[in-house]
């Protein structure tokens, strides 16, 4: 087994170079998630790869996205769905603001962290299978995703239904800053508030106004207290609209609210409090509209053990692999909560993701390439 290891260390570091040139090939192909046939062209691009290399490949086509690439390799019935996305949140032109530049061993480029290089890990695993350098224990299913900056509103219910013939998840966004894998993720939950008053005159008759501003700053820190009762829950009020003029009571207000949850059932009695939200002004009406968006990831005991025989491949390799947790949602928070083992930030070590600063550390490419390989030889 030892010397297996070593010789897919030495593979992985001979094809770093290619790796690193098709990384920054892919980051050329600047592709936001708005521009559907920017999009297809960095779609394009992987296809051509994988069809190259005699993978299958099907896309699915949308129209309000880019199309999604869905490809396939082997015929064990066991499966492991390799999951990345080729948007960006970068618009078209941002190049010339972070132009392309490899400097002290870190490579920078919009969407290079997240995920562009994460994206040509997943096409060399294919590499990988098709040259035999390493046997793997599963089929692979990979699945580019188009839309999942913008939140996977297409592409969704072909992920979940993909992820349902699969026994685990291997998610290539990029890992934390300093190279650990993302062992949970916070739910993220979208809502709006909206307080009902009534208008009246600040001076001849303010007794007859209900104010929904009055209302809303009895609920703000009631909000607060229920949200902050769950450990790790964080509430934020990103934006209050509501009033008129400073002579006039405000009969109307509203908030939007964004919740970050560690449980799926903290977020559900979260949202049935907000739900029943009792106005403490007499007259005054409250309701709340919304839900969780991405469910959490969380670290049960399936991405426990995922977890565990990644970081023993890292150890036989000669590194340690850490874990760690994020306040951001991605797919693999979908495909974990349909109790899927799901290991996230598979992608390389680097920092930035949607920053300026945005880069990858270009050794890992090899080693990070060398982890996902070994890994999938022992699952
Ligand atoms: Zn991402």
């Amino acid at each position: 087994m030892l010397n297996e290891m070593s010789r897919l260390q030495d593979y992985t570091q001979q094809v770093a170079p290619r790796m690193l040139e098709e990384t920054l090939e892919l980051v050329a192909l600047e592709s936001p998630s708005e521009d559907r046939e920017r999009v297809n062209q960095a779609v394009r691009w992987v296809e051509k790869r994988l069809d190259a290399l005699g993978v299958t490949t099907a896309r699915v086509l949308q129209n309000e996205a880019g199309d999604q690439l869905i490809a396939r390799w082997g015929n064990s019935p066991r499966a492991t769905l390799l999951l990345g996305h080729l948007d960006t949140v970068w618009e078209v032109g941002q190049l010339a603001r972070m132009p392309i530049r490899v400097e002290k061993g870190k490579a920078y480029g919009p969407g290079i962290y997240d995920m562009k290089s994460g994206a040509v890990l997943m096409v060399e695993l294919f590499e990988v299978a098709a040259r035999a350098a390493c046997k793997f224990s599963t089929s692979l299913v990979a699945f580019f995703n188009s839309d999942e900056e913008t939140g996977s509103r297409t592409s969704r219910g072909v992920l979940e239904k993909l992820a349902w013939e699969c026994d685990q998840v291997l998610v290539f966004e990029p890992s934390l800053p300093g190279g650990k894998v993302k062992t949970s993720r916070k739910g993220v939950g979208d809502y709006r508030l909206e307080i009902f008053g009534k208008s009246a005159h600040a001076g001849a008759n303010l007794r007859d106004g209900i104010s929904a501003i009055e209302e809303f700053a009895h609920q703000l820190f009631l909000l607060q207290e229920i949200v902050e009762s769950h450990p790790g829950a964080t509430v934020n009020i990103g934006v209050v609209r509501g009033g008129t003029r400073s002579n006039v009571v405000a009969d109307y207000l509203q908030a939007e609210i964004d919740i970050r949850v560690a449980s799926l059932k903290d977020g559900e009695i979260i949202e049935q409090r907000l739900k029943s939200l009792k106005p403490h002004l007499a007259g005054a009406t409250i309701q709340v509209a919304g839900g969780i968006n991405r469910p959490p990831l969380e670290r049960d005991q399936g991405v426990v053990q995922l977890f565990a025989k990644a970081a023993g491949v890292a150890r036989e390799q000669g590194w340690t692999l850490q874990e760690g947790e994020t306040g951001g949602g991605s797919d693999g928070s979908f495909t974990a909560a349909m109790g899927i083992p799901t290991l996230d930030g598979l992608g390389p070590d680097g920092d930035g993701a949607h920053a300026l600063h945005e880069h990858i550390v270009v050794d890992d490419l090899s080693r990070r390439l060398a982890l996902a390989a070994g890994l999938l030889e022992r699952l």
